[in-house]
């Protein structure tokens, strides 16, 4: 018997950024599923908190600390989930950061520390996962894009290259690696109330309000809200579906002004 379309028992996820925001909303939805969850981050003591919160929900979970523009302690992370767990199949590329200024005041190393990060990360992490895949029989490659991978938002211009991107990685990813079974897509969340746009909300006066007045469902997004499409896209359900770029976004992008 074929295994149920939203079914991920058996099956061990790798989020990177699994330690807090959108991260751990997918990785809690995937453990929800069934999947075995290895979570990653640099602050150890976010690990823990979200770990704590993940057993809380009946999940098999391991923790790894590691930057993810750190190629080789990606590849480690890699080995390290499939020596616990004895297989990896799904790889949520989620860690990323921001920078805000106007394009004419970056610094050289604050572009490369963006780019290093949600550019060259997510790549190492797909890269590191491969081999794992391959042997597998499959896999699941899911990476994080934003409404900055559509539109041109002035003071977003590393950000906004490592967003476009990594959609253009993804299909790459998607064509290249469709003969081994594994499909990749990529998320496009709108605007998600993290740590990441807490101090934009903070900072810049009524962009709160402009985002609710902006979006059709009337409200920042939740890292809840990315459950139901981490699962979606990990599972026998996405089989068909691959190289795509999906929003979510409250209807963000449909909306004409
Ligand atoms: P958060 O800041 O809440 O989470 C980001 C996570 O990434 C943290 O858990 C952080 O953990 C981890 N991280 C950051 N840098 C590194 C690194 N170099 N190596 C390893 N882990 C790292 O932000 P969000 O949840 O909002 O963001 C998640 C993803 O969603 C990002 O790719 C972001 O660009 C994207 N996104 C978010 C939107 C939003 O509105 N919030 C909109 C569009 C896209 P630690 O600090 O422990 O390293």
């Amino acid at each position: 018997m074929s295994q149920p379309a939203f079914d991920l028992k058996g099956r061990v996820a790798f989020v990177t950024g699994g330690n807090g925001g959108i991260g751990l909303g997918m990785a809690a939805g995937l453990a929800d599923a069934g999947a075995a969850v290895a979570i990653s981050g640099r602050d150890a003591g976010k690990l823990e908190a979200a770990a704590a919160d993940l057993k809380a929900r009946g999940a098999d979970v391991m923790t790894l600390a590691g930057d993810v523009s750190d190629r080789d302690r990606v590849f480690a992370m890699a080995d390290e989930i499939a020596g616990r767990f004895g297989r990896l199949d799904i790889l949520v590329a989620n860690a990323g950061i921001n920078l805000r200024k106007r394009p004419e005041e970056y610094e050289a190393h604050e572009w490369q520390s963006v780019l290093d990060t949600n550019l060259n990360g997510p790549f190492f992490c797909a890269q590191a996962v491969y081999p794992h895949m391959k042997k597998a029989g499959g896999g699941k490659i899911i990476t994080i894009g934003s409404m900055a991978s559509i539109f041109g938002i002035p003071k977003l211009s590393p950000y906004s290259a490592s967003k476009g991107g990594i959609v253009q990685v993804t299909r790459v990813l998607a064509s290249a690696w469709a003969e081994d079974n594994i499909q990749a897509n990529c998320i496009l969340p709108g605007w998600i109330d993290t740590a990441l746009t807490r101090k934009a909300r903070h900072d810049i006066e009524g962009l709160h309000d402009r985002v609710v007045a902006r979006t059709p469902a009337g409200r920042w997004g939740d890292p809840k809200d990315f459950a139901g499409i981490a699962v979606f896209l990990a599972s026998p359900a996405s089989d068909f579906v691959t190289g795509t770029a999906i929003p979510v976004d409250g209807g963000y992008t449909v909306q004409a002004g």
